[in-house]
């Protein structure tokens, strides 16, 4: 008996893969959504034990997840365990692959930072000759975006920069703290733009697939959803060269089973999105599949204390908040060193001083810190990294995970452009800091290995030209006009803008086009 077909089936449920499944299931497509994690259950996964209950006391099981900053013993269940889905990197390369595996994807966990792309970033090479442009502009996202800003409730300052593109906010006009006022007025002096910050609301203190986006799908009675669905092979029709369909395996059970389908969406999470295409063997005509991975440089910054702030006399406005400094080199002039933009990530709170940040032992440490606590300012980097074609990723086969399915190779290099950035950044920072009357404590020029960002893109990016290129601008495959790929493996650049919010965009319009053409049945 032939095998029924769904729809539309999609890989992946974070918010790229929750995105198309509520624009496709709202225009009367039926989605099957395959997950190869498990439903989350917030009450029982929340639980929150005290430290002595844990066995290695807050830190995390040795070996497990050595490349994930971000995780202990707290929180370490809901990272994906190194040892059950391996990669490697050489020795001297780092990269720190962090992943999520249950329904919702990483979307739950983000930090919910939300900017717009410019037309510096989709036609970068038109500025500085590196790389490709996309083929796409800011133009082709306006009718998206303000869409996509809606669904997040994302709040910002409205301020008409063409590097920092304006959008439908939630409007924050929330008057700057004394000491962020200073440090606004130093960048007025040296030319930098400091401006609020741009984040999702989202609801209910989220901004997840799983609570935005999934529950409007399920609302439609199109949607079915399958959790510990493993897909580990996309089918082809022999005869059309299509994708006509998955094979995956139940996560527990191991039994693997066949699903057919007239269109395929892949929303792995880029890199897993690349490794399901390199082991089906598809979508590489360009030979492009695997290269250009790029991300953005964290970690470098410099921590000040602001003087009138210590000794418990930082009350009267004078601390507190955010601010955010999108990118301002290489607009209008060429930057000495380096090649497109970083952004800072600023903050000055009233909370305990980072005891870190001076060099001070025992009881001196302690008095210090007494004084100290309380008068915190300090800044972070987002910079954009170049997506060379030595950036790329293999498949190993010898290494299998635990579902017998080939792993990655990363294979990742950094610049003395990523240096010489960094070095303009600190200097930047550290001038307008001085001029705003901070104590400068630690300037800290080195920055986290690729990966850190958790900003993954490329290694399947987009085109117009199926010679270089894995999808075109509506992230079709070119070598497959059923198969569309949704999150940041379609990036041809990264720029310093946090992605998730343009890559939501994407898997909007990706959407749009999709139902169109199955309506007019080109596809
Ligand atoms: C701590 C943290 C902070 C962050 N902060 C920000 C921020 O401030 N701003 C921002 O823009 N971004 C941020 N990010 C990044 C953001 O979370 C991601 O860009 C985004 O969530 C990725 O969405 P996605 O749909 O591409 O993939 P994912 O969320 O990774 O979802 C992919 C899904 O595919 C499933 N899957 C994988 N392989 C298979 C397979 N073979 N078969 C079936 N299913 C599969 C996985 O289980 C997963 O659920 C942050 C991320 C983290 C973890």
């Amino acid at each position: 008996m032939a095998q029924k077909k769904v729809d539309v089936l999609i890989i992946g449920s974070g918010h790229t893969g929750g995105m198309a499944a509520k624009i496709l299931t709202e225009k009367g497509i039926a989605c099957t959504m395959l997950d190869a994690g498990p439903m989350l259950n917030f009450e029982k996964d929340r639980e929150l034990k005290p430290v002595h209950e844990l066995p290695y006391r807050g830190f995390d099981a040795p070996g497990r997840l050595p490349h994930v900053f971000q995780a202990s013993e707290f929180n370490a269940n809901m990272w994906v365990d190194e040892k059950t889905i391996p990669y490697y990197h050489p020795p001297d390369q780092i990269y720190n692959w962090v992943r999520v595996r249950s329904v919702g994807g990483r979307s739950p966990f983000w930090g919910r930072q939300s900017f717009r792309h410019s037309d510096y970033e989709f036609k970068s090479k038109d500025h500085d000759g590196f790389g490709e442009n996309w083929p796409i502009s800011l133009k082709d996202l306006e009718p998206y975006y303000p869409r996509v800003e809606e669904i997040f409730r994302v709040t910002g300052h409205t301020d008409g920069l063409p590097q920092y593109p304006d959008g439908k906010f939630i409007e924050d006009n929330s008057p700057w703290s004394g000491a962020m006022q200073r440090f606004v007025n130093a960048g007025k002096k040296h030319g930098v733009p400091v401006t609020k910050a741009r984040s999702a609301l989202g609801k209910d203190g989220m901004a997840a697939s799983i609570n935005l986006v999934i529950p409007d799908a399920v609302a439609t009675g199109k949607l079915t959803t399958i959790p510990n669905a493993i897909v580990r092979q996309i089918t082809v029709d022999k005869a059309t060269g299509l994708a006509d369909g998955v094979l995956f395996v139940d996560r527990h059970s191991h039994r693997e089973m066949v699903l057919k389908a007239r269109v395929v969406i892949v929303a792995a999470g880029t890199l897993e999105t690349t490794r399901l295409l390199m082991i089906s063997n598809i979508c590489n005509s360009s030979g492009a599949l695997g290269h250009y991975l790029t991300d953005q440089i964290y970690g470098a910054g410099i921590i000040c204390s602001v003087p009138e702030a210590r000794d418990g006399k930082g009350g009267k406005g004078l601390m507190g908040g955010g601010a955010l400094i999108p990118g301002f080199r290489n607009l209008d002039t060429k930057s000495d060193g380096f090649l497109r933009r970083y952004a800072v990530n600023v903050s000055n709170n009233n909370g305990p001083f980072d005891a870190r940040s001076l060099p001070f032992y025992g009881k001196e440490l302690d008095k210090k810190l007494q004084s100290y606590n309380g008068s915190s300012f300090s800044t972070n980097i987002m910079g954009e990294t170049l997506g060379h074609y030595e950036n790329h990723v293999t498949l190993n086969k010898d290494v299998v995970d635990a579902w017998g399915m080939p792993t990655l190779n990363i294979y990742t290099k950094y610049t003395s452009n990523e240096t010489n950035m960094t070095k303009d950044y600190i200097d930047t920072m550290s001038a307008m800091a001085e001029d705003a009357g901070f104590d400068i404590l630690v300037k800290n020029y080195e920055f986290n290995p690729p990966g850190f960002s958790i900003h993954e893109q490329g290694t399947a990016r987009m085109s117009d030209d199926p010679k270089k290129g894995v999808v075109n601008k509506w992230n079709q495959s070119h070598d497959m006009k059923n198969l569309f790929i949704t999150d940041a493996s379609v990036f041809v650049s990264a720029g310093w803008q946090n992605p998730t919010i343009t890559m939501c965009t994407l898997a909007m319009r990706a959407s749009d086009y999709l139902a169109e053409e199955m309506r007019k049945g080109n596809v």
